[in-house]
């Protein structure tokens, strides 16, 4: 069965989570992608036929739905490329969103080094 990922990326992070997505085009194909509002439209702008749901943008609440979704048991990862070097309105929301994979025990990939392992991982090749 294909995984639910969640993508999220803060405007600093996009141009490095489009370069991301494309180079691991086959790996994310079979799965279901849920990314708040501009970053689906970054990733839909790749091409190569993904399922992407469009959530709100994440300073509208965004990163809130996605916390739910992960409290409902609807994703399986996480890619979220925060901005280490600026300053968030909807910061709460950030940390809420972090809080919440972590009491859910999701794998969480704040950088593509980690988001390069996900995706190497068998359970993610495997599917659900
Ligand atoms: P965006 O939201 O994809 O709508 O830019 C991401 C965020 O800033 O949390």
């Amino acid at each position: 069965m294909p995984l639910s990922i969640a993508m999220v990326a803060h405007d600093a992070m996009k141009e490095p989570l489009k370069k991301w997505a494309t180079e691991h085009l086959d790996a994310l194909r079979p799965h279901e992608i849920f990314a708040t509002g501009t970053t689906s439209k970054v990733i839909r702008s790749i091409g190569g036929e993904l399922n992407i749901t469009a959530l709100k943008s994440g300073a509208l609440g965004g990163d809130l739905q996605l916390g739910a979704m992960i409290c409902e048991g609807k994703l399986d990862a996480m890619i979220f490329l925060q901005d280490p070097m600026t300053a968030q309105p909807h910061d709460v929301d950030v940390k809420a969103l972090i809080r919440m994979s972590t009491l859910y025990n999701l794998p969480l990939a704040c950088n593509t080094a980690t988001a390069d392992l996900i995706v190497a991982s068998r359970l993610f090749s495997d599917g659900r």
